[in-house]
């Protein structure tokens, strides 16, 4: 609608142009001197007239020194009869040129027709304006079925992403570039014979730059890149996403090379048959039009499908056989070194202090994805800009950290002084298990500030990056997870609601340890948990268990031993070092919060290490 008011807007602008022009383009466009009838004969009788050109009612008039005047007679009357009806005599007109002129004929038909024209064309460019808007609103109305892609084309500088904006990943961009190569020139492929991937699917937790990814491979290709998600094809109507599909496809082959990325595909490629009570038939359709798409190619076509999904787990087999998605790249969480190029990326444009070390920071976000350390990075910059900085300040992105991962301090949040006291207890009670423990992970930071949704929080963060992990790594993470439980009851020998989400922390860490990881005796080294999951509506309902009542009953039995021993621990730990645990609580108590050094400070006067090197567990 609003673009509709605009065309009015230019219509009524046009016509005033047109009604201001109009009169000066038929005013003959000359800026001639006018005589009056009576002043013309004047000079008639002074003998100053050389010639006098008639056409219709307009004179033109030469003078002797060759200067030249414009008047008009009268409509009906001739010339010469006019004239000496103003009483000029024959004799006074015989040395005057008189000629007889029609009006030049283009002039002549413009100022004939125009007039009546104008406003027939005018009205007729309304309407026209009008219907091209209906037409527009109909098109939306009734394509369904047009592809909603989005199209980046490689002449678009300034939204051009390269490799060289996606940091780390270093595995994915080689796998990659062997696409971009023959994207630039697939001539060099066929002529050899060589089968290209039609499907490359990018897997990657959530953040970690698929979609920056897969742009960069167009960026560097330099083709049009057609960018749609999943979840867009498929509208209410059954159907809708089939045809999408065939006009998303179509319209990239005709600008091949070209890449078609369909974002997030689980949203429609998820295993099909697996939904309760049917109703998955759109979905359906548009995975399988997407396969006989994909199955469809001619190997010349130089399409190349690029799709991304952080489940690959729960895709249709279908997708993954050979001629489809047959090449998979993996984007793993960045490692340190990766991380600091990413800070260093989203640095970009960012004035930064001298004293900013984003190895520091790196080393302190162990586990962030691409899409969290430009955020941090964004929330340091926010920081500054709110105190009134020019530059961005070490400690910035340091609290920056925090932010990202527990969202913002909720100072507002006022506990009561038995809550503080009680959220005290349950923390230090964390961290004294976390420092007692060797093989848990360190304490960085403790605090009873409430964050987003938790109270307080004990951050710990591991001392490297680590894939493997001990058993008994986790059973100290367990008795760490337990340990604010623990605290409460040994101190105020009563429990509150604060530790609930710590019990579903710990109960998940003893389900995988018995079901996952094979750790625990009774059970065995089997794997239990088949991600064999019922879908509906693209929801989880529950694991479909594969295993018998019995082994149900060993599995709870065996968990709830782990939770048990893992609270022994906590609890001895925990009476053990009362003086600890008091000093800790009450530090918290005073000052909400204490950093890594206070803290191995604190525990050292009580003659435990709280600090790790790495590699030590
Ligand atoms: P995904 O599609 O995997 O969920 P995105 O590609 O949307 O993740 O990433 C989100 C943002 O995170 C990107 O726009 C980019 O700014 C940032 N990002 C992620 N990974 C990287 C990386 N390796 N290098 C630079 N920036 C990254
Ligand atoms: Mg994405
Ligand atoms: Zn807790």
């Amino acid at each position: 609608m609003k673009l509709f008011s605009r065309n009015i807007a230019i219509a009524i602008l046009v016509l005033l142009v047109i009604a201001t022009l109009y009169p000066i383009a038929t005013g003959q466009l000359q800026q001639k001197e006018t005589l009056a009838l009576s002043e013309l004969v004047s000079e008639i009788h002074a003998g100053r007239v050389k010639a006098i050109t008639i056409s219709g009612d307009d004179l033109e008039i030469r003078l002797v020194d060759e200067s030249v005047r414009a008047s008009k007679k009268e409509s009906e009357a001739g010339l010469t009869e006019t004239l000496k009806n103003y009483g000029v005599t024959d004799a006074e007109l015989l040395p005057i040129a008189i000629a007889v002129e029609g009006p030049s004929g283009a002039l002549f038909w413009a100022g004939a027709v125009l007039p009546f024209l104008l406003p027939f064309v005018l009205v007729i460019f309304f309407f026209w304006l009008i219907s091209r808007q209906v037409k527009q609103a109909n098109v939306q109305a009734f394509t369904f079925g047009r592809s909603k892609a989005r199209v980046i084309s490689p002449d678009n500088k300034k939204n051009r992403i390269t490799f060289n904006d996606v940091a780390g990943a270093d595995e994915a961009k080689q796998e990659l570039t062997e696409i971009v190569d023959f994207l630039k020139s697939p001539k060099k492929f066929h002529a050899i014979g060589a089968r290209i991937p039609k499907g490359v699917l990018l897997m990657g937790a959530p953040g970690t730059g698929k979609t920056l990814l897969a742009r960069a491979v167009a960026g560097e290709a330099g083709v049009p890149f057609f960018h749609m998600s999943a979840s867009e094809f498929v509208e209410m109507f059954v159907g809708v996403g089939a045809s999408r599909v065939r006009d998303l496809f179509k319209m990239a082959k005709r600008s091949a090379p070209a890449i078609i990325f369909i974002d997030e595909i689980d949203a429609i490629g998820r295993h099909r048959g697996a939904g309760l009570g049917g109703g998955h038939d759109e979905r359906e359709q548009t995975l399988n039009q997407i396969l006989v798409e994909l199955d469809g190619f001619e190997p010349h076509e130089s399409v190349i499908v690029m799709a991304a999904t952080n489940r690959p787990d729960v895709l249709d087999p279908a997708l993954l056989r050979p001629g489809r998605f047959d090449r998979r790249v993996v984007i793993d969480l960045p490692d340190l070194k990766a991380r600091e190029a990413i800070l260093a990326i989203h640095g970009r444009g960012k004035p930064l202090a001298e004293k900013v070390d984003l190895h520091e920071i790196a080393q302190r976000t162990p586990g962030f994805s691409g899409a969290d350390l430009q955020n941090l990075m964004n929330e340091g910059a926010i920081l500054a800009a709110r105190e009134n900085r020019k530059s961005i300040e070490q400690n910035d992105l340091i609290v920056s950290i925090e932010k990202v991962m527990l969202g913002p301090e909720r100072k507002s949040h006022i506990l009561s002084p038995q809550e503080k006291k009680i959220s005290a207890y349950h923390e230090a009670g964390h961290a004294l298990v976390a420092a007692s423990l060797p093989e848990a992970d360190p304490v960085h930071k403790v605090s009873i500030v409430s964050r987003g949704r938790a109270a307080g929080y004990t951050l710990k963060l591991p001392v490297e990056d680590r894939h493997l992990y001990s058993k008994k790594h986790f059973l100290a993470e367990l008795a760490v997870a337990l340990g604010g439980y623990a605290s409460e009851e040994v101190v105020f020998e009563e429990l509150t609601t604060g530790a609930s989400n710590d019990l579903k922390t710990a109960t998940a860490i003893a389900r995988d340890l018995v079901t996952r990881y094979g750790m625990s005796e009774k059970v065995g080294p089997v794997s239990l948990d088949e991600p064999h999951e019922m879908v509906f509506l693209g929801r989880e309902l529950g694991m479909e268990r594969t295993y018998s009542e019995k082994m149900a009953e060993t599995v709870d039995f065996e968990v709830a031993r782990f939770m048990k021993n893992a609270y022994q621990t906590a609890l001895d730990i925990l009476k053990e070092k009362r003086d600890a645990l008091e000093a800790i609580a009450k530090h918290l108590i005073e000052k909400e919060t204490i950093e890594r050094e206070e803290f191995a400070k604190l525990m050292g006067s009580f003659g435990i290490r709280a600090t790790r090197e790495a590699g030590a567990a």
